[in-house]
This record gives structure tokens, C-alpha cells and sequence, in this order.
């Protein structure tokens, strides 16, 4: 009886997941952990919205709302777009969900059918390529050569065109690799697009007030013309460190909305009501302080870039976006540990550090991309000085 669907066979659990699960049981021996494998900002979510919140528990925004966010939610939301990224969404073309996750995953299972291939960029987030699986779709993972952060070409992308394509999902500031595109990349590669009516885009931007450098171009706005084919999707889990409270969004053509809206009608209804007017304020609110989130960041960028250039092991680029070092790692394959165990891959080596360094980072496979390591800068300045610095003693242990 203890049979999983088809659907689950070759699906796997988030490989980030696994490595905090280990660290948690660690840290609960005793050890002393540094955990650099968290995707979310140590910073608190600024007290004016959670005061939102609690006006809003108080005030009865406590019931089931519309499925797709309630009226203020999505003025709010249609505003942001316009303000920010010069899209011009309508009610019925914007939905809010559980999490920037709930609506790639709902878009997706809205979208293929068997045989329908999805474009993924390595590296990528971790969840895509599960997603589109679960999905009944294949990915097509796309792996762009890593000079200027693993950035998608147009004729890369055209290569990987096939008469399945579906779907296009770009990641921008991209979650590991920390690549941005311009207005101009991004207007190259929707010259692609434009010949394929048939492919859909996944804009996920995510990280997008997450930047050092550079400006954010959303895909639809560099190719307004093909706006009817782009979902746009974004939330404030990154840009108003309110991960818990699970609240993303989403701009795209009505049709698209409308299946992704019948998904949740069936499976979990409206997002959290109190989440949804904490996210209101977020959005229409200050937002200032995220001037001073940035500059605390790329401070530890750098702290972290100046510490980690100490080990001949770890080759890192500068990210212009995002709160992750992605680190090839490949000098370290194949040595020794003190114990004389082999390091035969980044999961060996992300096994190392955590057991002898205490600390804990994502290998790169789970990124579609070996051999890496991904470290999250996103914690205080002391705690990244100290797991940097044991990241250096133990690679220095290695021969
Ligand atoms: N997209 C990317 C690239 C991410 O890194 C994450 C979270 O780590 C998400 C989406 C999911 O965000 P949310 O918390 O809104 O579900």
C-alpha cells in the first residue's frame, strides 16, 4: 500500500533543505554551527508592517478572502508594477499567493502537459526543474558558460528551442549565481522569444531590490510586446525579509491567471488574510530602509569575498545582486582531508565543512552545477567573519 504516485517518482526533496535539517541536528549535539545555507535575511521585517498585521488581526481581516488577494492587496500590487517596472497590470491579470513557490508551481501545473519541455539555467534554484517534474513537463536545463555569471545567450537559448518548448524560466537577479541582465540582454533574448509564439516566459524576480550594482530590468518591460506571454512573479519574502509570512505575487495574461486562480480555489484558497495586509503595507509603505539593508549587505559581500580570497580552494566572482557567493570549488577535488578521506565532489565538500568547520553551505549540485558551493551572506557581520575564516582553516587542512 505504501506507493507514491508516478508523479513523486523523480521528484526529490530540496537539497537546501536537507543540508539545514543536518545542521539543525548538529547545532542540537552542541556543536557550534554557522549556517550559510539559508535563502533569508537575518534583518527583522520593518516594524510599520507588522503593525500592518496586527491592525489587521485586530481590525477582523481574519476570514477567507477572495482566492487570488483582496482589492487592497492588489491595487497595491498593480501599483508596485507600474511604479517599479513600468507594467501596466489589471486586477484580473495580477494574483497573489502562499509564496513566490505557490505561483511558479501553479503556473506550471497550469500550464504543461506531458511531453511539454520547460528552459532552466544552470544554476538555478533549487526547486524549477522538481517543479516542472511534478508538473508532468521535462526540463531542459540550459548551462551557459561561467564567465559574466552564467548568463543566458541568445543563441544559447535558440539551441535549445524545440518544438515542445513551453516554457522559458529566466531568474534574474539569479538565486545562486547572482546574475543580473540589462534592458538590452534581455531585450536580445526576447528577439528569440518573439519567433516562437508558442513559448511562454517566467520572469521570477525575486531578488530584485537585492542590488549592489547595475539597474533591474523585468523581462516584460524590456519586451513589452510580448507582455502577454511573460508571467512576472515576485513577493516580499526577499525584499521586506518576510519570508514566514509567505506572501508572493504575480502579473500576467488573464488566461493564465484565471488557471493558476482555479489551482488555489481547489488547493489552498486565498493567501493568509493577515499575511496579505501585512503585505499591502510592504508594498505601498516606506521603503527607505531597504537603502540601509543594501549597504549592510554589500559589506559582507566584500567581507566575505576579502576573507574567502585567502584559500587558493575557493574561486569567487563578485555577485551584483542577490545575498550569495557562488564558489567554484574544483581546486579542492580530489585532495585529502587530515583523516584521509578523498574529497571527491562539492557534496564532500560541503560535508567537510560542516563537520569539521562547522559550517554550513549548499554544494553546488543542487544548483544543477558542479563543482560549487553555494554560501548565503545574508547574517550578521561577526557570525560570516567567523564561518569564512573556518572555512579557510579547513581548506588549508586539505592536501
Ligand atoms: N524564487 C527564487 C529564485 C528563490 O530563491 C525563492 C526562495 O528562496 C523563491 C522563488 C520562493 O520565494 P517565496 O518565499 O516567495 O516562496
Amino acid at each position: 500500500h505504501a506507493i507514491l504516485s508516478n508523479r513523486l517518482a523523480a521528484a526529490r526533496p530540496s537539497a537546501t533543505g536537507a543540508v539545514s535539517e543536518l545542521a539543525r541536528r548538529l547545532a542540537a549535539e552542541g556543536r557550534s554551527i554557522i549556517s550559510l545555507s539559508e535563502g533569508e535575511l537575518d534583518f527583522d521585517t520593518p516594524a510599520h508592517i507588522q503593525y500592518a498585521a496586527i491592525k489587521g488581526i485586530i481590525g477582523g481581516q481574519t476570514r477567507y478572502t477572495s482566492v487570488g488577494g483582496t482589492p487592497a492587496l492588489k491595487a497595491a500590487i498593480q501599483r508596485k508594477f507600474r511604479d517599479d517596472n513600468d507594467l501596466d497590470y489589471q486586477p484580473s491579470e495580477i494574483i497573489a499567493a502562499t509564496g513566490a513557490k505557490q505561483l511558479l508551481f501553479n503556473a506550471l501545473l497550469a500550464t504543461l502537459n506531458q511531453g511539454d519541455e520547460a528552459l532552466v539555467i544552470a544554476p538555478f534554484w533549487v526547486s524549477y526543474t522538481e517543479m516542472v517534474q511534478i508538473a508532468d513537463g521535462t526540463p531542459v536545463v540550459i548551462t551557459p558558460p561561467a564567465g559574466d555569471h552564467f548568463k543566458l545567450t541568445p543563441d544559447l537559448l535558440a539551441a535549445h528551442i524545440t518544438p515542445n518548448t513551453r516554457w522559458l524560466i529566466l531568474n534574474a537577479p539569479c538565486n545562486p549565481s547572482g546574475a543580473l541582465y540589462s534592458r538590452e540582454e534581455l531585450a536580445a533574448l526576447a528577439d528569440v522569444v518573439r519567433k516562437h509564439p508558442r513559448i511562454l516566459v517566467l520572469s521570477d524576480d525575486i531578488y530584485e531590490k537585492i542590488l549592489y550594482e547595475g539597474s533591474f530590468t523585468s523581462f516584460a518591460q524590456a519586451a513589452p510586446d510580448l507582455k502577454d506571454r511573460v508571467l512576472t512573479i515576485n513577493g516580499v519574502s526577499k525584499s521586506h525579509a518576510m519570508t514566514g509570512w509567505r506572501l508572493g505575487y504575480a502579473g500576467g495574461p488573464a488566461w493564465l491567471i484565471k488557471g493558476m486562480e482555479l489551482l488555489q480555489s481547489q488547493s489552498t484558497s486565498n493567501p493568509s488574510s493577515v499575511s496579505q495586509a501585512a503585505a499591502t503595507a510592504a508594498l505601498d509603505g516606506p521603503q527607505e530602509f531597504l537603502d540601509d539593508w543594501r549597504d549592510r549587505l554589500r559589506v559582507r559581500r566584500d567581507t566575505a569575498l576579502s576573507i574567502l580570497a585567502q584559500t587558493p580552494l575557493l574561486s569567487i566572482s563578485r555577485p551584483p545582486a542577490a545575498f550569495y557567493l557562488f564558489a567554484d570549488c574544483g581546486k579542492a577535488i580530489g585532495l585529502r582531508t587530515p583523516q584521509g578521506q578523498v574529497i571527491g565532489s562539492d557534496l564532500d565538500l560541503a560535508r567537510y565543512l560542516l563537520e569539521e568547520a562547522g559550517v554550513a553551505v549548499v554544494p553546488g549540485t543542487a544548483f544543477g552545477l558542479a563543482p560549487y558551493l553555494r554560501l548565503a551572506f545574508a547574517l550578521s557581520d561577526e557570525r560570516l567573519k567567523l564561518a569564512c575564516e573556518r572555512i579557510v582553516a579547513a581548506c588549508g587542512q586539505l592536501a
